[in-house]
């Protein structure tokens, strides 16, 4: 089963997914908690050059967030599957059709297929969106902001709008949490979805 984690910065998806993660160990499955971008050795250099590097062209920063997406998914997220391990992943395809697509303005059905070929179409059964006011989610942060962070008021509305039009588009794969909520809240939510799915 692979679940993927959405949302704005801020938004809380690396507490839901540890959340979820210690759940799932608990109960005995075999859990593989990743993120994208930065999932792998790679990815770890591929995220540091996209968020902290020399400035980027739109399209160059959509191929190297493609580029660790396929050697995230070719190197571990499919093998992990293959052997029956439940995979949780912080961020996935939707962050990019939803920053790049949207925010940068590349077009979502570009990036979309661009992800859909860089992974030989893997999609997440379920993906969780936690959808959160983006001047509340930046807020909450701390440290320096990356370069994404960083972007305007028009950029981080127009990914929010993004994502949440996806989720409705595809109500079938998502589930569209109000962020604002306590993190318990809204773990018992995400495993309440997650529950038929698991057995
Ligand atoms: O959520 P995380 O801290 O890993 O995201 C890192 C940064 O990369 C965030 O500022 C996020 O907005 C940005 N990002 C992006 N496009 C993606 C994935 C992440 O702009 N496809």
């Amino acid at each position: 089963v692979f679940v993927s984690f959405e949302g704005g910065d801020g938004a809380g998806k690396s507490t839901q997914v540890a959340l979820l993660g210690h759940h799932l160990a608990a109960l005995g499955r075999e859990v593989v908690v990743t993120r994208e971008p930065g999932g792998t050795p790679l990815g770890r250099e591929l995220r540091q050059a996209v968020l902290h590097g020399e400035d980027l062209d739109p399209r160059t920063e959509a191929l190297l967030y493609a580029a660790d997406r396929a050697h995230h998914v070719a190197s571990l997220v499919r093998p992990a599957l293959a052997r029956g391990a439940i995979v949780l992943t912080d961020r996935y395809l939707d962050s990019s059709v939803a920053y790049q697509g949207s925010g940068r303005g590349l077009g979502a059905a570009e990036v979309e297929n661009l992800s859909l070929w860089a992974t030989y179409d893997l999609l997440p059964h379920v993906t969780v969106l936690l959808d959160l006011d983006p001047a509340v989610g930046l807020a909450r942060l701390t440290g320096d902001p990356d370069r994404l962070e960083s972007a305007g008021d028009a950029f981080h509305r127009r990914t929010r709008r993004a994502f949440l039009d996806r989720a409705a588009a595809d109500p079938g794969r998502w589930l569209v949490l109000d962020a604002v909520q306590p993190a318990d809240v809204l773990a018992a939510a995400v495993r309440d979805r997650l529950a038929p799915l698991l057995g």
